[in-house]
């Protein structure tokens, strides 16, 4: 198959997004931006044998490709738009590629946002999506904004990915899609504009991604392992095996955490029915320059570095 029949095959689609004047198929995608908005971007990579193993499929491969990357985007309240992919693979697998691309419409489609372009090479198994999405004009949320006293929340559960992660080959029951399908928490994002002081999504881990934010913020913290929301699974592991790592250090969740002030705290109830997502009160923003753990903090060592 030659590469332009790939790309027309699995990565050409309709799109009724009246933003996008002109997608794949040109040089470059054109895009019209609304009126008081502005572009937020992000890109990542998902490499085989490094972000995920050999054995995911196709079909979370693509998801998860592209759930990353809506995440960072919900991360800054931005509304997804447009994303374009490149993919480098070993060779032409007509079955592999029409699983991904179906994925990755299905996806698509639930977020709303259309692919627009993109480059296709032979290699190493790797996919890098590039996103673009808008945010209303100075309203981003960012990871400069927490305030002394202001409060830290995290949504859902923490954890899950990591406990999937190490117990890959030998817990029956594990949640293994919030490893391989994580939920980017666009919604939320959208919904924290306004209230959120600042925010990030926690790809490395809960410790190292809430330093990011004390880190530019020039804060520090206190929170309390007790505090944060843990699955049935994850609990019963964390409490009989004494090991709060999984949870302070273990990354690919993509869940939200972000800082309020606490005068903005009645606020979140109605986040919380309207995103109909869990919300639950870690900590708190302090003058310190670190952030301090309360709990059995034992077992817990360094979060995801990349190199
Ligand atoms: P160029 O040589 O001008 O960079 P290409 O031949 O790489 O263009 O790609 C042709 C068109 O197909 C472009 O519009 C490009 O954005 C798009 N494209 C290539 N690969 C992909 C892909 N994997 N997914 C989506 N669009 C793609
Ligand atoms: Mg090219």
């Amino acid at each position: 198959m030659l590469e332009f029949d790939l790309i027309s095959k699995y990565f050409t689609w309709d799109s009724k997004n009246k933003s996008v004047l002109l997608s794949v198929g040109d040089d470059c995608a054109v895009l019209e931006i609304a009126k008081d908005f502005q572009f937020a971007t992000s890109i990542d990579t998902l490499i085989a044998g490094v972000h995920f193993s050999d054995n995911t499929s196709a079909k979370d491969i693509a998801y998860k490709a592209l759930a990353v990357n809506l995440s960072d985007l919900a991360a800054m309240g931005a509304l997804p738009k447009f994303y374009t992919l490149a993919i480098t693979m070993p060779d032409i697998n007509s079955k592999w590629l029409a699983d991904f691309s179906s994925s990755l419409r299905e996806i698509s489609a639930e977020f709303n946002i259309d692919l627009v372009g993109g480059d296709t090479t032979k290699g190493a198994l790797s996919i890098t999506i590039s996103i673009f999405g808008w945010v209303e004009k100075g309203m981003a949320l960012t990871r400069s904004g927490a305030k002394i006293g202001d409060d830290i929340y995290v949504s859902n559960t923490i954890g899950d990915a990591a406990f999937a992660l190490s117990f890959l080959n030998n817990i029956r029951k594990k949640p293994i899609d919030r490893l391989n399908r994580p939920t980017p928490r666009v919604g939320l994002g959208r919904n924290l504009l306004g209230i959120a002081s600042s925010c990030i999504d926690i790809s490395d881990g809960l410790e190292q991604d809430l330093s990011h934010i004390l880190k530019s913020s020039k804060v520090g913290a206190i929170i309390n392992l007790e505090k944060i929301p843990l699955s049935k699974c994850v609990k019963d592991y964390v409490y009989s095996n004494n090991d709060w790592s999984l949870v302070i250090n273990g990354g690919d969740d993509y869940e939200l955490c972000f800082t309020v002030p606490s005068d903005k705290k009645d606020l979140i109830k109605d986040i919380v029915s309207t995103c109909d997502i869990n919300i639950s009160k870690i900590g708190v923003i302090n003058a310190d320059e670190k952030l301090t753990i309360i709990g059995n903090t034992t077992n817990i060592g360094k979060s995801y570095q990349h190199f």
